[in-house]
């Protein structure tokens, strides 16, 4: 009897090109913006594991099996005068997001206990405002940096909104904050559809003070909030050329009364495919999961680190929800991935060789 299944061609030249790329990323050859738009531009699913294996062989050879995990807490939440299309948080968007001033010290450290009994390196202190400027309020959130400093429960990071001013950084470095989270969200194209209330290049400007203070970059973006794939690629590469040491990936969650609330959300693997092409663009960085991967990818979660991510947002997000920390400690397990960072930290990542002050992110909720 004859079989009615169709069997599809193998693309010998396809597979032999990923292979050639993957290679050239091990022997640390950077590859080109062309090649790069070919990787996101893979439209089969063979081509798409080949490539997903790549990436975890660069995972691998890169960063070990050594999983960096972070989490977050909003000190100050909801009320902000921004006008970013995906958020919860904005003044401008009916949503049921929660809305309180300032938190005490107390809240902070209570969620650093929390960090540490997780194994969690990273705690940033994310505030839904524009941006810091000097006075009162910088003040007040320096002592929440030095307390946590001082108590050595996590390391003391934050996700602030834009700097203007170099004073502000510096600031914020001595008081021991060590990274700082301000995402590009996506293409310098696209970001106009994101947002309206601040620009691409205040972004990039904040970035400038931020490394000049001597602060690491943590800087990223959202995919599937109706972007192309060359803005993802295109993403990718202003990220590299910025010099960001980690990188996080948050998947739109669409939450009602934003703008965004009804943008058709991506498939999975094509969620998957993004992060191994960041994976080849930048093998040395740690490419990290955050907001809406419990949602978007369901149970293909643990593929992530296959596709090459090397970092987890673990917790709940700003106004989401994640997975409990101990089902994502089980995940890593499970797949024979250690979350202790301690001993691999940022040092093990190229000099960017750009020029600090001149290179070209805020908390994605
Ligand atoms: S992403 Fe940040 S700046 Fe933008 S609206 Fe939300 S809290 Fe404000």
């Amino acid at each position: 009897m004859l079989s009615t299944m169709t069997v599809k061609s193998f693309d010998a030249t396809d597979h032999a090109r990923i292979a050639e790329l993957g290679q050239g990323v091990l022997r640390g050859e950077p590859i080109s913006r062309e090649e790069g738009r070919w990787l996101f531009d893979l439209g089969d699913t063979a081509d798409v594991f080949d490539l997903l294996s790549w990436a975890n062989r660069i995972r691998e050879h890169f960063k070990g099996n050594k999983i960096h995990l972070c989490s977050i807490v909003n000190v100050k939440a909801g009320g902000c005068s921004e006008n970013c299309r995906f958020c919860a948080q904005s003044v401008l968007y009916q949503t049921d997001s929660p809305r309180y001033g300032l938190i005490e010290p107390d809240a902070v450290l209570a969620a650093a206990d929390e960090a540490k009994a997780n194994g969690v390196t990273g705690l940033g202190l994310v505030a839904a405002w524009r941006g810091l400027e000097e006075g009162p309020v910088l003040d007040e959130i320096c002592q929440r940096f030095e307390e946590l400093k001082r108590s050595g429960k996590a390391r003391p990071d934050a996700s602030l909104g834009i700097i203007k001013d170099q004073k502000v950084a510096d600031r914020l470095r001595q008081a021991g904050v060590e990274c700082y989270n301000h995402n590009l969200e996506s293409s310098r194209r696209f970001y106009p559809q994101v947002c309206s209330s601040h620009t691409y290049e205040d972004r990039v400007q904040t970035i400038g003070h931020l490394k000049h203070a001597g602060i690491k970059i943590c800087s990223g973006g959202i995919i599937g909030m109706g972007e192309t794939r060359e803005d993802r690629c295109d993403l990718a590469f202003s990220l590299r050329e910025l010099g960001a040491n980690v990188v996080p990936i948050n998947i739109l969650n669409p939450v009602p009364g934003t703008p965004f609330a009804n943008v058709e959300p991506l498939a999975p693997l094509e969620i998957l495919q993004t992060i191994a092409c960041f994976r080849f663009i930048l093998p040395r960085q740690e490419i990290m999961i955050a907001g809406g991967r419990t949602v978007n990818l369901r149970d293909m979660q643990s593929m992530i680190f296959l596709a090459g991510a090397s970092a987890l947002m673990v917790g709940n997000y700003l106004t989401t929800l994640n997975q409990p920390v101990e089902k994502d400690l089980q995940m890593l397990k499970d797949l024979g991935l250690d979350p202790n960072w301690d001993k691999h930290g940022f040092s093990d990542q190229e000099p960017c060789g750009c020029n600090p002050g001149h290179e070209m992110a805020c908390a994605s909720s």
